[in-house]
């Protein structure tokens, strides 16, 4: 019989903190796509793969990690959870505490929230707050909520979901057969470029600075290496680049809209441990990139999601991928969740004609 996928936590438990009253909540998150690229390949020379985040059960990466999070407020006496988000965190977050019973709380930066993950939040129910401030505010405050009220912080500085998001990285050795050479994602508040880090170490049997012991004793090695971490971040929003935090980041691509990532010294660790990178691309390049990948290679992605492709295409251009090098590109969430920013100037609302065949077919240009 066919294998139906089981959800992350199922499919990969011998390598999670699990203990044995963990009830998983989940979705059925994970084994996502692992899509060859021809286009990029051509473009910088080398062997690129896609890894489809946007097909995880609420759109983004997200789920990895919240399944593992929630499964654990699960199993405490902790009855509600909140987060600071810039959309998709909030919309995992809203989608898995209804399926483990729990309330939620959200808070996120005023009007800088894509429709598709407010309506995710509402639909599922969650309580919306909006501050006047930026995500960095959101995320201070619900560290103090957390601190002071009996409810659980389900951002990614709670450990949990490094765990499960370290699993994107298990499923790319699982489908290659070794690491790539080289994996570039986008950068944000950091949890993901530092869970990936993780995962391919303890593929490779080896600790990473995010590693929980437990999960890497008495391991068998699936990998025999480690890839090089490239991190891309939007030009107004790269303290990574700068060195220091960007007090007012901006950037169209609203989920790496971060000026103080939580995840600082993981992030940097993952670079620097893999001999990789951290860089910027512009929003006219991210939005390129986003168009080009939908179109050359059928995959829609948000703008986030995007920089990696334009940071791939940057550093090929200059010179820096290695001809025929495996490289993975993580596109983070789906791109319906903004359609206004993938559609910009463009029309949406096509003529309308007469309903007869001469007409489509000469409107098609084949009459
Ligand atoms: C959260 C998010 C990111 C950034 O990930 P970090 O772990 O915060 O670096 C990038 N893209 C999308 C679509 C996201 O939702």
């Amino acid at each position: 019989m066919a294998h139906q996928w089981q959800g992350l936590i199922a499919e990969y438990a011998e390598r999670l903190p699990l203990s044995d009253s963990d009830v998983p909540v989940t979705l059925g998150e994970g084994g996502t796509p692992l899509v060859y690229s021809q286009p990029l390949s051509e473009a910088t020379g080398a062997k690129v793969f896609i890894k489809v985040e946007g097909m995880n059960p609420t759109g983004s990466f997200k789920d990895r990690g919240m399944t593992m999070a929630m499964t654990k407020v699960a199993s405490s006496e902790t009855r509600m959870v909140a987060c600071a988000s810039t959309g998709n965190t909030s919309a995992s977050a809203a989608a898995y505490a209804t399926r483990a019973g729990l309330g939620c709380a959200v808070v996120l930066p005023a009007g800088k929230i894509a429709a598709g993950k407010l309506a995710q939040a509402i639909v599922h129910g969650a309580q919306l707050v909006a501050i006047d401030g930026n995500f960095d505010d959101c995320l201070r405050i619900v560290r103090e909520l957390t601190q002071t009220y009996p409810v659980a912080l389900v951002n990614s500085v709670n450990p949990y979901r490094l765990q499960g998001q370290k699993t994107a990285a298990f499923e790319v050795v699982d489908a290659l057969g070794d690491a790539p050479d080289i994996h570039v994602l986008p950068v944000g508040n950091a949890g993901n470029i530092s869970a990936y880090w993780m995962g391919y170490c303890e593929y490779a049997g080896r600790m990473s600075a995010a590693s929980m012991e437990e999960t890497v004793r008495n391991r068998e090695p699936r990998a025999t290496r480690v890839p090089q971490m490239w991190g891309i971040q939007a030009d107004g929003a790269a303290p990574f680049v700068k060195g220091e935090p960007v007090e007012f980041p901006e950037t169209v691509a609203t989920a790496i809209r971060i000026g103080n990532p939580a995840s600082w010294d993981l992030a940097c660790a993952a670079r620097d441990d893999s001999n990789g990178l951290i860089t910027a691309v512009t929003d006219a390049q991210i939005l390129q990139a986003q168009s080009l990948l939908a179109a050359e290679t059928g995959v829609f992605c948000e703008p986030a999601s995007a920089a990696s492709v334009a940071g791939l295409l940057m550093l090929a251009e200059a010179g820096k991928v290695p001809p025929d090098a495996t490289i993975v590109c993580t596109v983070t969430g789906h791109g319906l969740k903004d359609t206004a920013t993938a559609l910009g100037e463009r029309r949406v609302d096509p003529d309308v004609i007469a309903p007869n065949l001469d007409a489509v077919s000469s409107a098609l240009g084949l009459s």
